[in-house]
């Protein structure tokens, strides 16, 4: 294992439940490489940390150097992360991730450097509060709108995880006895503006015969998900349900979102994510309109940024742990 070395590029690789990607940054956060696998759908966590280690690998390549050459990898992961043991446990929307998996070790061995973890929310969450959108701010909320609906928040210019579990915004309920979330529960957030759930009901309401594109424009992507990349397209066509869907999750996301601003009363929202980020600058301003009817404090409402570092931030956010470690260590 090499000594780290705080000037030597670190390593940063975003965990998602469709793809990882990873980058190698140099001290200045400027991206030298960067690589994107499928994450697999099988295999459990040994094959997910497998391709976490080729994706890493491939950036590495693309940047002129090997692994063992990083000051360190830093990862932002799903699930329940103990940052100190280096586990990562019940990470659901990854395949056979239910017990507790040593991902740290793992990677550490594959990679020949030392490995950092934390929860992949609020990496891609520090990466703006320090490098993007959220650079003018000392307290920020991180609204992640993608697959589900991720929080993550800066209070005071340090990140708030709470116990642990901080942040799940998602799971704020916006309709007592609602709609079934992945969660299990009733009427959270997640259930109306989650990317996974606007496909369920989706595909619900196209099975009874409202017209819809979507899955037409699905296939002629060759995916077979919506992705926020078929929402955008179906919402660009004015396609009756893709535009209903994302109207109901604009309201979910207004009324969840102005929930969490009435607690903290944060600066500014931040708003990524795989939908976030596509949708862009006319949702984030369709999603601070939605807020304001539940504003508390409704002539200050917080300033609204889309991401600046767009798809890369969870992976730079990632890098930035590796950067706090070997800065420790010296
Ligand atoms: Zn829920």
């Amino acid at each position: 294992m090499s000594t780290a070395n705080a000037g030597a590029p670190r390593g940063g690789i975003d965990l998602g439940g469709t793809k990882i990607q990873a980058v190698v940054v140099d001290s200045g956060h400027a991206v030298l490489g960067e690589a994107r696998l499928p994450t697999p759908t099988e295999g459990g966590p040994e094959a997910v940390t497998a391709a976490m280690g080729a994706a890493i690998t491939e950036a590495a390549h693309r940047a002129g150097i090997e692994t063992d050459a990083l000051a360190g990898v830093g990862v932002g992961s799903p699930g329940d992360v103990d940052s100190r043991a280096g586990t990562v446990t019940s990470a659901r929307n990854l395949p056979g991730w239910e017990g507790e998996f040593a991902l740290g070790a793992a990677l550490e061995q594959a990679l020949g450097t030392r490995t950092h973890l934390g929860n992949d929310v609020q990496v891609a969450t520090d990466a703006e509060f320090e490098l993007g959108a959220g650079r003018p701010y000392r307290s920020l909320l991180g609204v992640f709108w993608g697959t589900g609906v991720g929080g993550g928040i800066v209070l005071n210019g340090h990140p708030w995880t709470g116990r642990g579990a901080g942040g799940e915004i998602g799971h704020i309920v916006v309709r007592i006895g609602g709609e079934r979330c992945g969660c299990g529960r009733r009427g959270c957030m997640e259930a109306y503006a989650g990317r996974a759930s606007m496909e369920r009901r989706a595909r619900q309401a196209h099975k009874k015969g409202e017209k819809t594109d979507l899955f037409k424009i699905m296939e002629e992507r060759g995916r077979t998900r919506l992705m926020s990349g078929v929402w955008d397209r179906a919402l660009k066509r004015k396609d009756p349900l893709a535009t209903r869907l994302v109207d109901e999750a604009i309201e979910a996301l207004g009324a969840g979102v102005a929930s969490v601003q009435n607690v903290l009363d944060v600066e500014a929202i931040v708003l990524g994510g795989g939908l976030g980020v596509r949708l862009g600058e006319p949702y984030a301003e369709r999603i601070a309109l939605a807020m304001q009817p539940h504003l508390f404090d409704d002539l200050h409402p917080p300033a609204m940024h889309v991401a600046a570092l767009g798809d890369l931030g969870g992976a730079i956010g990632a890098a930035l742990l590796a950067r706090a470690a070997s800065v420790r260590a010296v």
